[in-house]
């Protein structure tokens, strides 16, 4: 497979009705969606894996992505709970497996060296991190024998991101957007109404448009229904001119909309 991510992925979040999260997946890949977002958190791998087993594409055309539990950081977990995710979802290995947050059971010396040897074994195509800062990278990419693949984070207009940004951009890593849509917050916003009224868009298509114009930065919009799922992935196709980037680029209004128990960076 290509080391290329597509351009727009699929969240999964939120989607636990296991006859819904199947669906929607299988749906999404029916769409062209080839790349799909879960985390041991969701509690959702093995519709996940359901939805990807009855959609009508080959398994090696899907780069499939889970993430290890904060809890489950420490080595012998890593691999214990790492098994237990590939048997629910029903696959041998994915493309992508994520330290999920650098927290309570993370300790870079202990855990990474266990990424590293599921990616040795081949039961781990890539090795990525989520909510690492700039100083979390270095370290991980030191320890590292595995290049780090992807840095997943929260970004959207109200949240753009520009040092992870320019680090992904440096360090040829990929930035992935999670709530890209602000989980729905930052749709209100004016300008991002203003310009989707110009392009006869959606704010929705015009928030993930801005994030694919930024070099290396790959969306995953959750979205349960066909239309969320059309209208989103539609969104690779609207091309902003720049005075469409510079007026979202100019909105100083913040909003995080993950805040995690514990998050000592303010990542
Ligand atoms: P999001 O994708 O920004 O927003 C999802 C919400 O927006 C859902 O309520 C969805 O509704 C709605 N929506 C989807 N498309 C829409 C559209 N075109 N118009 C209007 N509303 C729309 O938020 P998210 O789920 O937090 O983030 C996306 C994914 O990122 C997650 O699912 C997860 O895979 C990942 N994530 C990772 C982390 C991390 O710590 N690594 C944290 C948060 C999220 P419907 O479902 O009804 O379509």
């Amino acid at each position: 497979m290509s080391d290329d991510l597509p351009a727009i992925g699929l969240g999964t979040s939120g989607n636990t009705d296991p006859e819904q999260c199947a669906a929607s997946v299988e749906a999404a890949l029916e769409i062209g969606y080839r790349h799909v977002d879960t985390a041991q958190m969701y509690d959702n791998e093995r519709a996940v894996g359901r939805g990807i087993a009855s959609a009508p594409v080959d398994r090696e055309d899907v780069r499939l992505a889970t993430k290890i539990h904060p809890t489950n950081l420490a080595p012998e977990d890593v691999r214990r709970t790492f098994g237990e995710s590939l048997d629910r979802l029903g696959v041998e290995s994915v493309e992508m497996l994520y330290v999920h947050w650098p927290t309570k059971a993370y300790d870079p010396e202990k855990t990474l060296p266990v990424f590293d040897e599921l990616h040795a074994e081949g039961a781990v195509e890539h090795v990525c991190v989520s909510n690492f800062t700039p100083a979390l990278l270095d370290e991980a990419r030191e320890i590292l024998d595995a290049p780090v693949f992807a840095n997943q984070i929260e970004m959207h207009p109200l949240l753009p991101q520009t040092e992870l940004v320019e680090y992904a951009r440096r360090h040829d890593l990929y930035l992935v957007a999670y709530s890209p849509l602000g989980r729905g917050e930052v749709l209100d916003h004016p300008v991002l109404n203003e310009v989707a009224d110009e392009y006869d868009a959606t704010p929705a298509q015009v928030s993930l448009a801005w994030l694919l114009d930024h070099d290396r930065v790959v969306p995953i919009p959750k979205a349960t229904g066909r239309d969320h799922l059309r209208e989103n992935f539609a969104a690779r196709e609207l091309a902003l001119d720049d005075s469409a980037i510079d007026r979202i680029d100019a909105i100083d209004d913040r909003e995080r909309v993950i805040v995690p128990d514990e998050n000592p960076w303010g990542i």
